[in-house]
Parts: structure tokens; C-alpha cells; sequence
């Protein structure tokens, strides 16, 4: 989609730091990090939100979480532990309609969360 950031990202229109591509997705720094490490994953395929994800994307996301777990290795945060969190929809604090879960770490996570 021609207006949304997280395509520009994925096209390289627009920089951003990134920790891991390949041919379905890209991880990189999130630009106002919550967390010591704070990384999105995207898929390159605009998808809005989990609500508009498919049976059709059911590999993808397994791909990117399972890309995740690799990708906080990579980053050196798998043994203390980490997050992965979706936001979906207003009410689930979503402010960036592109599919995205962003992978924390490096910090003691707290429940519930706010
Ligand atoms: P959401 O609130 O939709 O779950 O998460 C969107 C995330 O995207 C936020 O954590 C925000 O900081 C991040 N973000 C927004 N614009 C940009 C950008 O241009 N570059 C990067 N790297 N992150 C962004």
C-alpha cells in the first residue's frame, strides 16, 4: 500500500534498522523503543491487522513466529526470556495498520500488562 510506513520499510523507501529479511518478512528496531530490545516483524505482504489475517496467512505467521524465536537468538535475549506482542484493533492499542509483532526484551516484563 502506497501510504503505509511499514510498506515504505519493507520497499527500503524509508530507513530503518534491520536485524533480519528474507523473502516474506523484515525485523527491525522499533523507532521508540519500550524495552532494551524492542524489534518489529512484519510480513512484506500488506495484511491490516490480525482481524484481516486468513487461513491464507496461516503459514506466514507461524514463518514469523517462529522467525522470532531465531531473531531474539540472533539478538541475544533467548535465555533470559523475551515477549511477543500483537496489537489488534484500537482497543488493543494498534496504531500502525500493517500486521506487526514486536519482540521484547532485555528488561523484566510485568502482567498484566497496561
Ligand atoms: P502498534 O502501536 O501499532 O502496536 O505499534 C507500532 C509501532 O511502530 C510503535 O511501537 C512505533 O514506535 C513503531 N513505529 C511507528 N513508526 C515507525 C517508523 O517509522 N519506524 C520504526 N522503526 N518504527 C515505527
Amino acid at each position: 500500500m502506497s501510504d503505509c510506513i511499514f510498506c515504505k520499510i519493507a520497499a527500503k523507501e524509508i530507513p530503518a534498522k534491520i536485524v533480519y529479511e528474507d523473502d516474506c518478512i523484515v525485523a527491525f528496531h522499533d523507532i521508540q523503543p519500550v524495552a532494551p530490545t524492542h524489534v518489529l516483524v512484519i510480513p512484506k505482504e500488506h495484511i491490516p491487522s490480525m482481524e484481516q489475517a486468513t487461513e491464507h496467512h496461516k503459514e506466514l505467521i507461524g514463518h514469523i513466529h517462529l522467525s522470532i524465536r531465531n531473531i531474539a537468538e540472533q539478538l541475544g535475549i533467548h535465555e533470559d526470556g523475551y515477549r511477543i506482542v500483537n496489537n489488534c484493533g484500537e482497543q488493543g492499542g494498534q496504531t500502525v495498520y500493517h500486521l506487526h509483532f514486536h519482540l521484547l526484551g532485555g528488561r523484566q516484563m510485568q502482567w498484566p500488562p497496561g
